[in-house]
């Protein structure tokens, strides 16, 4: 007999694949005021509360989401099902530089939920935060099922110290964000995040950058990024930035969605080669990736960041404005397939109607609306955009399929789903991102071990945003955990069909708690606002 207990909660008979990726093992996990014991041996005289029958499921620490988009959705769905039935415990919100706070002028926080409603959601929550600390506790008080960790976005920083229009910051103005960022991270966030397709972050220079990247990592956070997409060559050159701004900023670096898309002129290995020379040289850069083919973002990314200087007012006269319109079409042709597919207009599928005329439209692509109609299709485009107020959400075409195994085993990418909730049909990366990479690239391809593929989605990602006692089944660890059936794990949506819970993930403990339990969301809602220590 195991000489250990009693627990509240006792997890016998299963296999620990712990997060460090070493070797699986037995033993039994013992769960006490939230916190776990290996119990090896026999568990028989062990006492406990609660006894959870593991046979046959691996027992691994929760999974770590480090991209979502959940940060205002979250305040009407607390339990967060697409999330939490897919093993994570944890997600990092305030990506893309888009944080909703800090956000000192009413105005300001309206103007960016305008903007960004197609990407983040725009619901009706009462929004009477400024601060982080605000912000942060708001989520605290409505204890979601899972743990949050927030970045704060350089937009949010941009629009305080700078506002909305296209312009350099002066040298006050970069004193102002530096300390804005701060004490943003003094009140809890990890570090700072940018979107650099998104205005007004993006009217960011690198330097600008740098010099925030510097101000989180002296602060032990780090620079979390969605790339320069149009620099350059559009292929190496905005990930060449990325690792520059580390570099300057003398912070780590971390390249979220990191994938590699079919129309680009050359293969995968030359993107994961700057990451691989850059880590040679002594840099922290790591990635995350999401593992299905299709991209989801608001529709608005479409039209290029001059047309969305000042905000969302001027945005929408601009867009009205027949001039500016023929410029977009100029602009949107020489841009050529970047922002969609092959396929053009019918590879955008939009979604997030809600003008009762338009609603018919709901996960029908560009091209439909198009055909139908038979006008230019910037003309739909920009009608779509005011006839709902900017709100509207696309997916297109994302990660090559041939590709994207290149950027799931190498030993610093992670799991990042991306995942979205507006829309009837978000990209299947927000319901099935964790369990198919354990289904198909673990277990039905072989691409990866099953320890690496867990150490990837829990220890890294921990070790990435800065959790101590999170990430791995070991003594004394938070007992996030997630049991899921190796055999039969996997998850079932699809791009026609995404909104499908996978198979195979049984049990998920947040703190100790069940919010699954054999498959089905318990109510439980345990989750923490996991602030930086
Ligand atoms: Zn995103």
């Amino acid at each position: 007999m195991a000489d250990a207990g009693p627990f509240d909660v006792l997890i016998e008979g299963g296999t620990v694949v712990d997060g460090s990726g070493d070797q699986p093992f037995a033993a039994a996990v013992g769960i006490l005021h939230e916190r776990l014991t290996l119990v090896f041996g026999d568990t028989d005289g062990v006492a406990a509360g609660r006894r959870i029958d593991a046979n046959g499921l691996i027992v691994a620490p929760g999974f770590i989401d480090l991209h979502s988009h959940s940060g205002l959705t979250i305040f009407v769905d607390p339990l967060h099902e697409p999330k939490v039935r897919q093993g994570v415990t944890t997600e990092v919100i305030g990506v893309d530089g888009l944080s909703y706070a800090p956000i000192a002028d009413p105005s300001d926080l309206e103007a960016l939920l305008v903007m960004n409603a197609g990407l983040d959601g725009h619901p009706e929550i009462g929004y009477d935060w400024s601060t982080v600390e605000s912000y942060l506790d708001r989520l605290e008080a409505l204890r979601p099922s899972l743990n949050l960790a927030f970045m704060v976005g350089n937009s949010a920083l941009r629009i305080g110290a700078v506002g909305w229009d296209e312009e350099p910051a002066t040298g006050g103005q970069l004193a102002n964000m530096r300390s804005m960022l701060r004490e943003a991270m003094e009140q809890g966030a990890i570090g700072l995040s940018s979107g650099l397709d998104y205005p007004p972050g993006s009217y960011a220079d690198t330097e600008e950058l740098a010099q925030l990247t510097a101000e989180a990592a002296a602060l032990g956070g780090f620079y979390h990024t969605h790339v320069r997409y149009p620099l350059g060559d559009r292929f190496l050159d905005p990930y060449r930035e990325a690792i520059e701004i580390g570099r300057r900023g003398e912070g780590p670096v971390h390249i979220t969605h990191f994938y590699h898309k079919q129309i680009f002129p050359e293969g995968p290995g030359p993107m994961l080669a700057l990451v691989d020379d850059a880590r040679a040289q002594g840099l922290d850069v790591t990635f995350d990736t999401y593992p299905y083919e299709w991209a989801s973002t608001r529709l608005l990314i479409m039209i290029p960041p001059w047309v969305q200087s000042g905000g969302p007012g001027p945005t929408k006269e601009r867009l009205a404005d027949a001039g500016v319109r023929a410029r977009i079409r100029r602009e949107l042709a020489d841009r050529g397939v970047l922002f969609a597919g092959r396929r053009a207009w019918d590879d955008v599928r939009l979604g997030a109607f809600r003008t009762p005329d338009l609603l018919r439209w709901e996960g029908r692509t560009l091209g439909d609306v198009v055909a139908e109609r038979g006008d230019d299709p910037v003309d739909v485009l920009c009608d779509l955009l005011l006839a709902e107020d900017l709100r509207l959400n696309q997916v297109t075409p994302g990660p090559w399929s041939e590709s994207l195994r290149e950027f799931i085993r190498h030993p610093v990418g992670m799991i990042g789903t991306d995942s979205t909730f507006v829309g009837d049909r978000p990209s299947p990366r927000s319901y099935g991102s964790f369990p198919r990479v354990l289904g198909q690239f673990v277990r039905d391809e072989a691409l990866l071990s099953l320890e690496e593929a867990v150490c990837s989605m829990t220890s890294a990602a921990a070790a990435r945003i800065g959790l101590h006692d999170r990430g791995l089944v070991r003594d004394g660890y938070v007992a996030d955990l997630v049991l899921f059936d190796p055999e039969r794990v996997r998850a079932t949506c699809t791009y026609e069909d995404p909104c499908r819970y996978p198979d195979g993930i049984e049990w998920v403990l947040v703190s100790g708690e069940a919010v699954v339990e054999r498959g089905a969301h318990t109510g439980a809602r345990p989750g923490r606002v996991l602030r930086r220590s």
